[in-house]
């Protein structure tokens, strides 16, 4: 098992958080002083997206890899499937293996939009995030974990037949499952409710993301695929021309979750960060899950 996955089953409350790799050098060093700050507050691990179509693998590889080396923070590389054969899939492996990169986050990922011909995988590509699980195993990657959807991924048919594949990509071998960001706890409950009927136990985490500006609020609608509760965008839209009052309504609708979540025994909440530290300081501090400052 590794530490990450040991952390995880610890003792809680606590949170992990997500980063992307930067695109510039500017926003490279930017992002650095966020990742430094943040790992101060001792999540259980940072996870680092990776670009659909491998646009960042090396991006990817490379902060992973740096968290790894100059933080007391374990992290956890995203992966994709998608468009890459199982060789090189095998070769990013090693690589993140290579980089320090112990855990990883095993994704299909999604096709480009216009497949040629219409609908087909890359030729050899893995099909199923299930795969890429058995394959990071077959690496020697010490933990594992699976993309979760509280409303079902979208081109599943309904909740049972997406919790069946949800199931069997975990019994090919994950340690715990991160959830798609969700506004309505609710949602998230009722994943883990299946999960437990289904007789599974690994930890499941839910993503909640501090929503400061307007943008972000767009960024939500991309994650979640549009997806997102009336109630939310009827209390932060009317707020669009009032900075101050949009940052602290997007903040109480995160803490408000993350405390119903911890309510309910919910022992790591993943936090996304977009790359910045203010918000996610002020989310966990809220929460009671940032360390108090030595004095
Ligand atoms: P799968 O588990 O393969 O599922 C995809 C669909 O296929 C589902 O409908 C499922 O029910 C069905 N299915 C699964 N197995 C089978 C089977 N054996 N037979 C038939 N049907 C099956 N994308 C990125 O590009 N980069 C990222 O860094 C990234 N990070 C993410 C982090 C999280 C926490 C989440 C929730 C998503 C992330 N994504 C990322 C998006 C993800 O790649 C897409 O949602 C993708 O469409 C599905 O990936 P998956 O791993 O869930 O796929």
């Amino acid at each position: 098992m590794s530490a990450l996955v040991a952390a995880l089953r610890g003792p809680g409350p606590r949170f992990s958080v997500e980063f992307s790799p930067p695109h510039t050098a500017e926003a490279a060093a930017v992002q650095w002083r966020a990742v430094q700050e943040i790992t101060a507050w001792s999540p259980v691990f940072a996870s680092v997206t990776w670009g659909a179509g491998g646009s960042s693998q090396e991006g990817t590889t490379a902060l992973a890899g740096r968290i790894a080396a100059e933080t007391d923070v374990p992290p956890l590389a995203h992966l994709t499937a998608v468009g890459r054969s199982a060789a090189e899939l095998r070769t990013a492996l090693r690589g993140l293996a290579r980089a320090g990169v112990r855990d990883v986050l095993a994704l299909r990922g999604d096709p480009p939009a216009d497949p040629s011909p219409p609908g087909r995988p890359h030729p050899g590509s893995l099909e199923h995030a299930e795969d890429l699980v058995r394959l990071a195993r077959s690496e020697g990657l010490e933990g594992v974990a699976v993309a979760a959807f509280p409303l079902g991924h979208p081109a599943s048919p309904d909740l049972d037949d997406d919790t069946r594949h949800l199931v069997r990509k975990i019994r090919a071998g994950a340690d715990f499952a991160v959830a798609q960001l969700c506004f309505d706890v609710e949602d998230f409950l009722r994943l883990r409710d299946r999960l437990a009927a289904a007789g599974v136990d690994v930890p499941l985490l839910p993503g909640i993301m501090p929503i400061t500006t307007p943008r972000v609020l767009e960024v939500t609608g991309r994650l979640t695929g549009g997806r997102r509760p009336g109630w939310l965008l009827r209390r932060l839209e009317p707020l669009a021309a009032d900075p101050g009052g949009f940052r602290a309504a997007g903040l109480d609708v995160a803490a408000q979750a993350g405390q119903r979540l911890l309510a309910e025994g919910v022992g790591v909440l993943h936090v996304y960060s977009l790359n910045r530290s203010r918000a996610v300081g002020e989310l966990v501090e809220r929460l009671g899950l940032r360390p108090a400052p030595v004095r």
